[in-house]
C-alpha cells in the first residue's frame, strides 16, 4: 500500500524582507526562505494587492525611481510566484479597461 503524502502549501509573503513563496503551513512556525522571519498566509486581499502592484509596475509613471531593470525583476518575480500558486496574475481588471489613476 502506498501512502501519499500530500503536503498542503499555501501562499505566504513575509512582511519583513518581501519574500514570495509556498509553504506548508501545517508545519510549525512556517518561516521565511529568506530572513526566517515568521510568515503569514496571503489571503485573497493579499493577492488583490500584489495583483495592482504587478499592474502598477506595467505603467508608466508609477515607482519611476525603479530602474528598467528592477521593475523587470519585479515583473518576472510576480509571475513566477503566480504561475507556482496557479492563479491568474491578470484577473478581472481586463474586464474594467483603462484604469483611471487620478491619485
Ligand atoms: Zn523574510
Amino acid at each position: 500500500m502506498i501512502a501519499q503524502q500530500i503536503h498542503k502549501t499555501s501562499p505566504v509573503a513575509c512582511t519583513r524582507c518581501d519574500w514570495l513563496g509556498t509553504l506548508d503551513l501545517t508545519a510549525q512556525g512556517a518561516r521565511c526562505a529568506v530572513c526566517g522571519a515568521i510568515v503569514n498566509p496571503l489571503r485573497q486581499k493579499g493577492l488583490d494587492n500584489l495583483r495592482t502592484h504587478y499592474r502598477l509596475l506595467l505603467k508608466m509613471g508609477h515607482h519611476i525611481d525603479w530602474t528598467l531593470e528592477r521593475r523587470a525583476k519585479e515583473q518576472e518575480r510576480l509571475e513566477r510566484f503566480f504561475g507556482a500558486i496557479d492563479e491568474p496574475l491578470r484577473g478581472p481588471q481586463n474586464a474594467r479597461g483603462k484604469i483611471n489613476s487620478a491619485e
